[in-house]
């Protein structure tokens, strides 16, 4: 079957198969990471939904909006490469008609670690993939590793609200030198691109140590070494549940967080560690 491209609700509605329905919401620029995402969904359900949207509720006015990348003609070309049956492209003006009063509130852990740095965009995060679910209604929804306090948000979410869907977490798809993808690393030259390795080094280089304070150090010391060039917002050892900091003795798995400015490029990302008694 061709791939459908759906702009609004009843679109959504003529599209849906009889089977299950995988969601994977995106904004679009496509890469590779976006595509494992797809093709988890592919084996977790019948029909798979990508959903193409740059929400501008989720970007602060000094933020990169109107910048953000564009390339919808390409993205449509890899969704079709990776069997998606149906794109939600719905315009921004649908999604928010100026007369809307009513949105999510992330509570308390959207204005910690990444919140704290971009007050509102878990609001905005929670309000648009609401939306989304309701009008898509899927079964399952697959988000990345790569983005991990939204992606406990969103499970925050479906279980406080009672939401009946699967959340599905994968990996960070990387660079064979580590680099993180990401939509934005198009915007950095190719100086910069080797100042933003030090965010996938220095996660390794905690990775490498057992204790929190000693994880921390050492991924600091990576990142201070990259100064100025790169300008750290936050390197957090967080519980990934909540992303408040884990105490020296915790045991179990933490996220090792990391976001920082190259030149006007704002990059964020993170790795699982397992904290074992020593
Ligand atoms: P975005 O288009 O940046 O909003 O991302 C859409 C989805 O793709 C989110 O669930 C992201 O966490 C996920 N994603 C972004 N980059 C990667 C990556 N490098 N590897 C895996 N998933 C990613």
């Amino acid at each position: 079957m061709d791939l459908i491209v759906a702009r609004n609700r009843t679109d959504l509605v003529k599209a849906r198969g009889q089977g299950s329905v995988a969601l994977v919401p995106t904004m679009g620029a496509l890469h590779e990471g976006h595509r494992s995402l797809i093709r988890e969904a592919r084996t977790r359900a019948d029909q798979v939904v990508v959903s193409i949207f740059v929400n501008p509720l989720q970007f602060s006015p000094n933020e990169d909006f109107s910048r953000y990348p564009r390339t919808f003609d390409a993205d449509l070309e890899a969704c079709r490469d990776e069997g998606v049956d149906v794109v939600f492209a719905p315009t921004a003006d649908d999604m928010y008609p100026p007369d809307r009063q009513v949105s999510v509130q992330s509570g308390e852990m959207g204005t910690i670690v990444e919140g704290a740095v971009r007050p509102g965009h878990f609001d905005g995060v929670l309000t648009v993939v609401l939306k989304l679910f309701n009008l898509v209604q899927p079964d399952v929804a697959i988000f990345g590793q790569k983005d991990a306090q939204q992606l406990a948000m969103i499970r925050r979410m479906v279980a406080d609200l009672d939401l009946p869907i699967d959340i599905v977490g994968a990996p960070t798809v990387r660079e064979p030198d580590g680099l993180a993808l990401s939509s934005r690393n198009r915007y950095l030259s190719a100086d910069e691109r080797q100042v933003a390795l030090a965010l996938s080094t220095a996660l390794r280089a905690g990775a490498a140590e057992s204790v929190p304070s000693k994880i921390r150090a050492a991924a600091l010391s990576v990142l201070e070494a990259a100064a100025p060039r790169l300008a750290l917002d936050y390197l957090v050892l967080v519980d990934p549940a909540t992303f408040t900091e884990v105490y020296e003795l915790f045991q179990g798995e933490a996220v090792l967080a990391v976001a920082a400015k190259v030149g006007t490029t704002r990059l964020i990302d993170n790795v699982v560690l397992t904290l074992r008694p020593a």
